[in-house]
């Protein structure tokens, strides 16, 4: 059986004129269907020959996944889900609505092998790689709780669990089946990859010159501490890390955005703000202040507000901009792989 979410408008093109001799144009309508008029059934698409949908029907499929969680946030209009593969394998997607539209928060790993030491999708490592048809899935999913409200999802960001350049053709064929104009069209400037810091991935994408936001999980402004929290350092320091963020803005002219999740007593000091200043200053960038989450099997603290704003403040005086980043569904444990490991001890 042939998961359908998986092809890219050309592959499915292909797919159709060899196995069923059609022409191009059917491909088009069932993309259309699929993704437009969210189809969950070869039935419903009566400008298709009936012949072609009961073929389909017999090779192909669309949804795979099934809902085992979902929790709605009583404090801002965040949801989040855990969805189940039919080989048993969770994972975890957020929907966001913002006032600007709606953004998901797509997983591309189930687990992860990164290892950060303050990080909940690590715990079990990785268990494998998501495909690009199943990370549509999270999307069609999010999408069709978004329908029944009239709205549709203009954002993506691949900053649940797994890391994106450690599934890079995937992810790249998930972002093309998404933005095609004859689906969901969500613009490739809409798309965010977040990354642990994986070198040749960020040069790969580069070279690529596809119009997509990067942001880097920096977190700390010295190899020392930053291998500390991340053993990924060790392979790619912050030298080799800040050379290649360095060529993706020669390359893409767009600001990187750094991701540094604060630590108390442990990156949060003014000190560490001055060096992250130091070390960025000749780079047009975003740095995004993210309060640690609480992860029950680490034992990270979280700064305190006051402390946050100082950091900030030293990084504004530096001439760097930073934003606190805004909290969404802290009730529903909307960090990355925290609903994934609630559920798996839930099973044990
Ligand atoms: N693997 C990718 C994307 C997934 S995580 C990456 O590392 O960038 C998305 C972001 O959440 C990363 O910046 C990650 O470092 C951060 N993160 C992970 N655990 C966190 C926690 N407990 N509190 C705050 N941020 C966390």
């Amino acid at each position: 059986m042939v998961h359908l979410y998986n092809f890219t408008l050309p592959e499915l093109k292909d797919w159709l004129a060899r196995e069923f001799g059609e022409k191009p144009y059917r491909a088009v309508q069932l993309f259309e269907w699929m993704y437009q008029k969210r189809a969950t059934r070869f039935e419903e698409m009566t400008n298709l020959p009936k012949s072609l949908r009961e073929a389909l029907a017999e090779r192909a499929f669309l949804r795979s996944a099934k809902e085992v969680v979902r929790q709605d946030s009583k404090v801002d209009p965040t949801s989040k889900f855990l969805l189940e593969w039919p080989d048993g394998v969770t994972v975890e997607t957020v929907l966001m609505r913002h006032n600007y539209g709606n953004s998901v928060c797509v997983s591309s790993q189930v687990g992860c092998k990164m290892g950060c030491t303050f990080c909940a999708s690590t715990l079990g490592g990785m268990i494998r790689q998501m495909q690009a048809g199943e990370m549509v899935e999270q999307l069609m999913y999010s999408q069709s709780l978004l329908d029944g409200q009239g709205g549709r999802v203009s954002s993506i960001v691949l900053m649940g669990s797994g890391e994106p350049m450690d599934n890079y053709d995937n992810v790249m064929r998930f972002i093309d089946i998404v933005s095609d104009a004859h689906g969901l069209h969500i613009g490739q400037r809409h798309i965010t990859i977040s990354t642990v810091g994986l070198v040749p991935g960020i040069r790969r994408l580069a070279d690529e010159g596809r119009p997509i936001t990067l942001a880097v999980s920096l977190h700390a402004p010295n190899d020392e501490l930053r291998g500390r929290m991340m053993p990924v350092n060790k392979a790619y320091p912050i030298a080799k890390l800040m050379e290649a963020c360095h060529y993706y803005y020669q390359k893409t002219g767009k600001r990187i955005s750094f991701e540094y999740a604060l630590v108390a007593g442990q990156n949060d000091s003014l000190a560490c703000a001055r060096e992250l200043a130091e070390l960025i200053r000749d780079l047009p960038c975003h740095v995004n202040l993210i309060p640690v989450n609480y992860v029950p099997e680490r034992e990270y603290r979280r700064t305190e507000k006051k402390q946050i704003y100082a950091f900030w403040n030293a990084l504004q005086e530096a001439g760097i901009n930073a934003t606190i980043r805004r909290e969404m569904g802290h009730d529903i444990a909307a960090a990355c792989g925290q609903l994934r490991a609630q559920h798996m001890n839930r099973r044990a």
